[in-house]
């Protein structure tokens, strides 16, 4: 992640531990794929809930870049929202 923006030059990370409050919308995030993961591999194999939810996480880790990204945005734009400054 670049530490400033290269076209505007707004600095990402405001201070230390910025992105902290990204995780809420991490979190967010996660859950409506999460689920669709697990009920789908459920529905399809009708396996123990235990190893539904460890392939589900195993299913999901490929998302998890992606899910970052767009969680420290909105946790920026919901930031700089309320503390322009
Ligand atoms: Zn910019």
């Amino acid at each position: 992640m670049y530490e400033k923006c290269p076209v505007c030059g707004l600095k990402f990370e405001r201070e230390p531990g910025y992105f902290l409050g990204a995780m809420y919308f991490s979190y967010i995030l996660s859950i409506p794929p999460g689920l669709a993961i697990v009920l789908l591999i459920w529905r399809l194999t009708h396996w123990q809930f235990d190893v539904v939810m460890l392939c589900a996480f195993i299913g999901y880790l490929p998302l998890v870049p992606a899910v970052t990204r767009w969680a420290r945005v909105i946790w920026m734009y919901v930031d700089r929202h309320f503390d322009p400054d």
